[in-house]
């Protein structure tokens, strides 16, 4: 067996890469169909009735808020990954410059850190 490696071994198989890409495009379409339709909730205009109402009105919004919030988070990072991968640096962690494990992106496409870096980071919180 003599096996050529001729690119990088870190270098993502472009029907991977493509796979991915797909993912990323479709997770961006999502969220920002997700964001479109949570800044049209109808939520500041539920407040005008019963004080009960309101109650349950400002811890709708407080889902709303946060639901708005991790939706505008996971969009910044697929467009991130989308910009690394027109610029040929997606895959590699923003930490120690390693790969990221395929099966990995395959999960999180939009993964900035490797597995470790990652549990590094959460740990340090
Ligand atoms: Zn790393």
């Amino acid at each position: 067996m003599n096996h050529q490696i001729i690119a990088r071994e870190t270098t993502l198989p472009p029907e991977i890469l493509a796979a991915l890409r797909e993912n990323l495009h479709e997770q961006r379409l999502f969220r920002r169909e997700q964001l479109q339709q949570l800044s049209a909730a109808p939520t500041a205009r539920t407040t005008r009735t019963a004080a009960t109402r309101a109650r349950q009105s400002s811890s709708r919004l407080e889902v709303h808020v946060k639901l708005t919030a991790s939706a505008r988070m996971v969009l910044a990072d697929v467009e991130a990954a989308l910009e690394r991968m027109d610029h040929g640096s997606y895959g590699s962690c923003h930490l120690c410059r390693g790969a990221i494990a395929r099966e990995r992106l395959m999960i999180v496409p939009q993964a900035r850190y490797c597995a470790r870096c990652q549990q590094v980071r959460e740990a340090g919180r």
